[in-house]
């Protein structure tokens, strides 16, 4: 019978994948502090992201293993911590962040504001540090959707010399809107938008991220190909309606990520569906499904849909985005499960980045 040992250990989880990376744990150097003390062992799973959807399996999948190979182990203790991932290995991107994200639309209206605000939120409460960038000159609408006022008091780092962003329910935010009126704003060509972002990069501090998440203005064209340049980016979402024409408009959105290639990780389908209060009945509204065939059709995934609710609307009206005004509900339990899958997406897109990294060095 195998003799326990750290060695043994360590052996037996050479067994277990992990389910999205396709590879085993002690490969993907996911296993630290191995312990073993008599019968029992000890040791950490280091995951990809705070928000991995496959948390439990995974565990699970340890516990089994060791035991299949050790039968004679006593207790076996498990800690699930992590270490976000970036394209650069484990480096940033840009200084202190690690991922980036851009929310885009094909056209506006769709609840792409909504959205951006919401996940970060639903990323930070998974436990990742996140930040959110306002980009959308046509209607900078984070401000209102976090209660910030529109031309709040920046202070600076002393010791960085930098400006620091503003920080509401855990999330570091910077936004157009803080610069100039919507008014002004929305006057505004690609370069502009582009260097105001560029800045946004540069200027502030940002301290250390796991994701930054980019509210960009709704649409295709020219200001939004010069900012999706602009940012270096480690993927998209991208929201739309389930209606035909909105449909289409998102088509044009995946298109031009593949243009500049930047990994589409999904799409999202917002006012998917109508509940009615009194009834329970459930109406589609815009149709059905249209977002999940169409993400089919376009080789990405479907992160989800969220239902057309007046309480998603009056949160952020009121300044406090759904995840932040009911934790607990069904919205938020939706809004986990995308950011979920889209920090798994995060995860395997960064690992091929830099796999095929390694063959170009070699
Ligand atoms: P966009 O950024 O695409 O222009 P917004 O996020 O600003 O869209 O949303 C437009 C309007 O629709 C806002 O008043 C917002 O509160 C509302 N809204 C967005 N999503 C939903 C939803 N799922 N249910 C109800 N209202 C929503």
């Amino acid at each position: 019978m195998a003799e326990i040992t750290k060695n043994s250990v360590i052996d037996a989880l050479r067994n277990v994948d992990d389910p999205d990376l396709h590879k085993d744990l002690v490969s993907l150097n996911m296993i630290e502090n191995v312990e073993v003390d008599g019968k029992n062992v000890s040791f950490d799973v280091v995951l990809t992201t705070p928000a991995c959807p496959l948390k439990d399996k995974i565990k699970n999948d340890c516990l089994e293993a060791v035991k299949k190979d050790l039968p004679d182990v006593g207790e076996i203790n498990i800690k699930l911590t992590s270490r976000v991932t970036s394209q650069m290995g484990g480096e940033a991107i840009i200084p202190g962040v690690k991922n980036t994200i851009a929310v885009a639309s094909g056209k506006g209206g769709v609840g792409k504001s909504t959205v951006a605000a919401n996940l970060a939120i639903a990323l930070a409460k998974e436990g990742a540090k996140v930040g959110l960038i306002d980009a959308d000159i046509y209607g900078p609408s984070i401000p209102l959707m976090f209660g910030i006022e529109k031309n709040p008091q920046l202070h600076k780092n002393e010791e960085t010399n930098k400006i620091l962003p503003l920080e509401k329910y855990g999330i570091k935010v910077m936004s157009i809107g803080f610069l100039v009126d919507d008014s002004q704003a929305v006057i505004w060509r690609g370069p502009m938008a582009s260097s105001a972002v560029r800045q946004f990069l540069t200027d502030l501090d940002w301290g250390n991220l796991d994701y930054l998440i980019f509210d960009l203005p709704p649409g295709t064209g020219d200001i939004q190909l010069t900012l999706v340049q602009t940012i270096p980016l480690t993927g998209s979402v991208i929201v739309s309606t389930p209606q035909d024409v909105a449909l289409l408009d998102a088509k044009k959105g995946l298109k031009m990520f593949e243009k500049v290639n930047v990994p589409v990780l999904g799409i999202i389908e917002n006012m998917s569906y109508f509940i009615a209060p009194d009834t329970g009945k459930r109406y589609e509204i815009f149709g059905n499904g249209g977002a999940e065939k169409l993400a089919k059709e376009l080789d990405t995934k479907f992160l989800g849909g969220i239902p057309i609710d007046p309480q998603i609307r009056e949160g952020g009206d009121q300044g406090k985005p759904i995840v932040m005004k009911e934790p607990n509900g069904e919205h938020a339990e939706k809004f986990k499960n995308i950011v979920q899958t889209m920090a798994a997406e995060i995860s395997i897109v960064n690992m091929q980045k830099n796999n095929s990294k390694v063959e170009i060095e070699m």
